[in-house]
């Protein structure tokens, strides 16, 4: 998804319950996996190239790191972690076919609205039809451009990144409800994260 979207996703979710400090710092965290570092050789950070296990290694990873940060006291390191694992969680919903699968379900012409949508069915988490964008190099860079986006949606093939994001509004309606989930799975997330907190540690991390 595109930076703004992530901040709207932060704030949606989550705004009212860190200082803005705090979410600050974690909005910096969560944006900052876009960056060209970050998306070359890290399919972790973003769900790319059917790297489920290793994204779902990468969260549990950074999870780890927000409570062991939180316990020492390094509230910045918690919600830099914090950050990075959110990135993480909401670009599947824009990076795999989850969203095409749960609408699968439904009636192509009544489809239940966006902010009725699942983020965590279980039976679509673990489906074998589930996939995530491949990433095809070079041609996958054209995308990037307006310019040549058009050319490199002729030569890429339907499973690549190009394909298959739901990163920007211009991709349709799919787009609403991987806003949507990815709302929804930042605030199941943060409930994961902070259960079994003590209230001196909920006070570190929350900033308030
Ligand atoms: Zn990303």
């Amino acid at each position: 998804m595109l930076t703004q979207y992530h901040i709207e996703i932060m704030l949606a979710s989550l705004g009212g319950r860190f200082s803005p400090r705090a979410m600050s710092a974690i909005i910096q965290a969560n944006v900052g996996q876009d960056r060209i570092a970050g998306q070359i050789g890290h399919d972790e950070f973003h769900f790319d190239n059917n790297a489920f296990e290793k994204s779902y290694a990468y969260i549990e990873e950074k999870r780890a790191l927000v409570a062991s940060s939180v316990s020492s006291g390094d509230a910045n390191s918690a919600w830099q972690a914090f950050g990075r694992m959110t990135h993480t969680q909401q670009d599947f919903y824009a990076h795999s076919n989850y969203i095409t699968l749960w609408l699968d379900r439904f009636d192509e012409q009544t489809p239940p609205p966006p902010p009725e949508v699942d983020p965590m069915d279980p039976s679509l988490i673990h489906s074998p039809d589930l996939h995530s964008g491949k990433i095809y190099f070079p041609f996958e860079l054209l995308y990037f451009f307006r310019s040549t986006r058009a050319l490199s949606l002729r030569i890429l093939p339907k499973d690549s990144h190009a394909w298959m994001n739901l990163d920007t509004p211009e991709q349709g309606i799919k787009f609403d409800y991987a806003m949507q989930a990815a709302i929804k799975r930042t605030v199941i997330e943060f409930e994961k994260t902070t259960d079994g907190f003590s209230e001196e540690m909920c006070r570190l991390f929350l900033d308030g």
